[in-house]
């Protein structure tokens, strides 16, 4: 499997912004999802993804949330989670995509610096990346549709069950959107087969990994391809969260995370469905996550010049985290080989 790590960032884009804002999210953020623990009624003993009983105790606890690494398959599961109903009113109360895709630099920059990305790191590693079709799952707006169908003979179709996201993505790209999760769609296509199957931020949302990864692979076309692109729980992120549970406002976040790929866990389901994997990408945000951190524990943090040169040199800090693999988000590619 070949190995690539880091992303550069421009430090510029990356603002702390003012420390009252950033109180007010940390405070909603930690009072919702408080709130959402209380409702949160389906126990969980086991792993995800090997149905290994998890240890006692908690690894990390996360706003009333418990969270246990599995020792067999490495993977990091939740122990308790709202039911798949009580998760889709979460969405729809509390998530509002229509304003987060309004703005048209945003749109346009999301697509330059992470869709692009993305597809191109997938197509230098696919074989014959002359031609095909690719479904991209969990696709919100269809960034990763619109980036795929600018490749010459290549079409995508994106599913999503987020009806704002839909409408917003068909009316910004004119592209092949539907409202539907995976076993929807293609119990409605059953003939349907591909030469990529991606899925970006999904699986940790999804409380059923094992069924869409079987879908998924079964819609594959001989020697096609698997993409999964999701948080790192084996990171430095996991570290700071772990180290200072009472001011997390991302990464290992319930009720949204109910559990989290390691390189471990995501070779495991690979395996467990006959996909091999191919190529593996480490990168992240996690040192300004920590200067996140930084200026939530010290009101005057932002005004040091500390802050301005661990700003300044954002890159060169994240190296360290990302030579050892432990940024915060990963892209494997897999190949179907049975
Ligand atoms: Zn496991």
């Amino acid at each position: 499997m070949k190995l690539k790590v880091g992303k550069k960032v421009d430090p510029k884009k990356f603002k702390l912004g003012q420390i009252e804002d950033t109180k007010k999210l940390h405070k909603r953020t930690a009072n919702l999802i408080k709130s959402y623990a209380l409702k949160a009624d389906v126990i969980l003993n086991s792993c995800y993804l090997c149905g290994e009983k998890l240890p006692d105790g908690s690894f990390v606890t996360i706003y009333n949330f418990d969270y246990s690494f599995c020792s067999s398959c490495g993977h990091l599961s939740g122990k308790k989670r709202l039911s798949d109903q009580n998760l889709q009113k979460y969405y729809q109360e509390n998530l509002d995509y229509s304003k987060t895709y309004t703005d048209a630099t945003q749109i346009q920059y999301r697509l330059k610096n992470i869709a692009q990305p993305k597809v191109k790191f997938v197509m230098e590693h696919i074989k014959q990346p002359k031609e095909g079709v690719w479904l991209d799952v969990g696709c919100a707006i269809g960034d990763v549709v619109k980036v795929v169908e600018e490749y010459e003979n290549w079409s995508a179709i994106g599913c999503d069950i987020s009806k704002p996201s839909i409408e917003m993505g068909r009316k910004l790209f004119n592209i092949d959107l539907r409202q539907e999760n995976i076993s929807d769609f293609l119990g409605k296509n059953p003939r349907l087969l591909f030469d990529v199957v991606s899925f970006f931020g999904y699986f940790a949302v999804t409380s059923s990994p094992l069924k869409d990864m079987e879908l998924a692979v079964k819609h594959l076309k001989k020697h096609g391809y698997i993409v999964v692109g999701d948080s790192n729980a084996d990171s430095f992120s996991t570290i700071i969260q772990k180290s200072y549970p009472e001011f997390s406002t991302r990464h290992i976040l319930p009720p949204n995370t109910t559990h989290q790929f390691t390189k471990k866990s995501i070779e495991y389901i690979f395996k467990k469905f006959g996909i091999t994997p191919i190529a593996y990408w480490n990168f992240g945000l996690d040192f300004f996550e920590l200067l996140k951190y930084l200026s939530l524990m010290n009101n005057s943090f932002q005004d040091t010049p500390l802050c301005n040169f661990l700003m300044e040199n954002l890159n060169e800090f994240q190296k360290v985290i990302d030579k050892k693999c432990m940024g915060d988000y990963f892209i494997v590619i897999g190949q179907k080989t049975k």
